[in-house]
C-alpha cells in the first residue's frame, strides 16, 4: 500500500477535488489518502479563533464565510442534494456550540480544539466525492486512533497507543482506500490535539511506517524539492534524488517543501518519500530515499523567515558553557520553542529561534533573574548547503550579517 498526502492548495476548490479523485484513481495499490483543511481555511479558523478569544462577536461572520466556502465547494461537487451537505451542517453546529460555552483559557487548548475542524470538513467532503466517483473508500476520523500527548498545538505521537489501533482500523481486507485527516490527533482522554502547522506531512509519514507502506507521495503544487525557492531567487533547480539527511538539513532551515518531522518515521523504517506535482502528475518529481550517490552539484539556498536572535547574557557572569547551556535548553523545550542556530561564548548564548512570540517572552522571563536577554526582531535565517564563495555572495549581498556558522557542507546566515 502507499499513502497519499494532499496540502490545502491542491484541495482549494471542486476541481482541485477532481483532480485529487483523478490522481487517486489512477493508483492500482491500496492508498490511505491524507488530506490537509481546504486551501487557506487553518489560517481562516485560527482568526476565528483569535477574534472569538478576545471576546469578539466578529468570530461569528468569519466563520459564516468559512461556511460558505465549504458550502460552494459541496455544490461545485455533488449538482444534485447530497447528504454530505447535512454532515458539514452538523459539524458546524457542533464547532458553533463550543464557541457559545466554551471556556477562553488557554490559547493552545482551544486552538487545537478549534483549528482541527478544518480538517475534518475538507475530509468529509473528499471521502464522498471518491465514494460518489465509485472508489470503493471509507473516511476515517484519525482522532482516537493517532494517539498523541496532550502538548497541544504541537503534539507528539505516542506509538505504542497508536500502533495497534491504526493497524486495525486501515484494514484493506474489503476497502481500497482510506481517507483521513493529517495535522490533527487526540490524547488517550479523547481531547483533540494538533501536530503544528503544516503538519499533515507528518501525519502521512506516522500511517507509512505504522502501515509499512511501500512509499509515501505528497502531492504539491511545484515539480518537487527545488535547489531554492523560486519565488526568492532565480533559475532554480529541481533536486531528482536527494537523501533522508539533506532533505531533513534542508528542510529544518527552512525549506517549506515539506515539514521537517516527516524524515524521521519514514527514515526508520526504508520508506522512500515521493515530492510531485498534482498539476502535473506524470513528472517525475524528487525521490527522497536512505542514500544517493546522486551529485547535483550546485548549492541549495534556504531561507526561514520570522526569526529572532536573542543573546541570553548570565547576569553573574558565569561561564555559558557550563550549567547555563542545559539550563536555558531545558527551558526552550519546556516552552516548545524551536531553535535553529545556536552559538555560545564565554558568557553569552546567541540563539536563532521561530519568532512564537508569547512562548518566547514567557521564556525570557522566567529566565530574567539570572539572564539579562537582548534580542533582534524579524530577522532571517539564510542557508546553503553546498556552498561557493559566489553562491554566499548572491545572498548576503547588502544583508547585514549578524552570525554567521560554516561547517564543511554547509553555511549559515542571520540577517537582516
Ligand atoms: N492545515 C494545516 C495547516 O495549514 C496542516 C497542513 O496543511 O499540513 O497548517
Ligand atoms: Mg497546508
Amino acid at each position: 500500500m502507499k499513502v497519499f498526502k494532499f496540502g490545502g492548495a491542491s484541495v482549494k476548490d471542486a476541481r482541485g477535488i477532481r483532480n485529487l479523485a483523478e490522481i487517486t484513481a489512477g493508483e492500482k495499490d491500496k492508498l490511505v489518502v491524507v488530506v490537509s483543511a481546504f486551501g487557506k481555511t487553518t489560517n481562516a479558523l485560527e482568526q476565528v479563533l483569535a477574534t472569538w478569544m478576545a471576546g469578539d462577536e466578529g468570530y461569528r461572520d468569519l466563520l459564516d464565510n468559512i461556511y460558505n466556502y465549504h458550502i460552494s465547494v459541496v455544490r461545485g461537487l455533488f449538482p444534485e442534494a447530497n447528504p454530505v451537505k447535512g454532515r458539514i451542517d452538523n459539524s458546524f453546529a457542533l464547532l458553533r456550540e463550543y464557541l457559545e460555552s466554551a471556556k477562553k483559557e488557554g490559547y493552545d487548548f482551544n486552538y487545537d480544539q478549534i483549528v482541527s475542524y478544518g480538517e475534518i470538513w475538507s475530509t468529509i467532503i473528499v471521502a464522498e466525492y471518491l465514494r460518489n466517483s465509485n472508489l470503493n473508500s471509507e473516511w476515517i476520523d484519525i482522532r482516537g486512533n493517532l494517539i498523541t500527548d496532550d502538548r497541544y498545538r504541537d503534539a507528539d505521537i505516542l506509538w505504542s497507543e497508536s500502533t495497534a489501533r491504526i493497524k486495525s482500523v486501515f484494514n484493506f481486507s474489503d476497502r481500497d482506500i482510506f481517507v483521513t485527516q493529517g495535522f490533527i490527533g487526540s490524547t488517550i482522554a479523547g481531547m483533540t490535539t494538533t501536530l503544528g502547522r503544516e503538519g499533515s506531512d507528518y501525519t502521512g509519514a506516522l500511517l507509512a511506517n505504522i502501515l509499512d507502506a511501500e512509499k509515501l507521495v505528497v502531492w504539491k503544487d511545484v515539480p518537487g524539492l527545488l535547489n531554492a525557492d523560486p519565488k526568492w531567487l532565480d533559475n532554480a533547480e529541481r533536486l531528482e534524488e536527494v537523501s533522508y539527511r539533506e532533505a531533513v538539513e534542508m528542510t529544518f532551515s527552512g525549506a517549506k517543501v515539506i515539514h521537517p518531522k516527516t524524515i524521521k518515521p519514514l527514515h526508520n523504517k526504508n520508506i522512500p518519500l515521493h515530492v510531485k506535482s498534482f498539476i502535473s502528475p506524470k513528472e517525475k518529481g524528487t525521490v527522497i530515499v536512505p542514500e544517493t550517490n546522486f551529485r547535483h552539484g550546485f548549492p541549495v539556498y534556504v531561507k526561514k523567515e520570522n526569526q529572532i536572535m536573542v543573546s541570553f547574557l548570565p547576569k553573574d557572569f558565569s561561564f555559558a558553557m557550563r550549567e547555563n547551556l542545559s539550563r536555558v535548553f531545558y527551558l526552550f523545550i519546556k516552552y516548545g520553542i524551536k531553535v535553529n542556530i545556536v552559538e555560545a561564548s564565554a558568557v553569552s548564548i546567541d540563539v536563532c529561534l521561530d519568532d512564537d512570540r508569547m512562548r518566547v517572552e514567557s521564556l525570557i522571563n522566567d529566565l530574567a533573574d539570572e539572564f539579562s536577554a537582548v534580542y533582534n526582531e524579524n530577522v532571517e535565517m539564510l542557508s546553503i548547503r553546498h556552498y561557493t564563495p559566489e553562491a554566499i555572495e548572491r545572498i548576503t549581498s547588502g544583508r547585514e550579517i549578524l552570525l554567521e556558522q560554516r561547517t564543511r557542507n554547509n553555511v549559515r546566515f542571520v540577517v537582516r
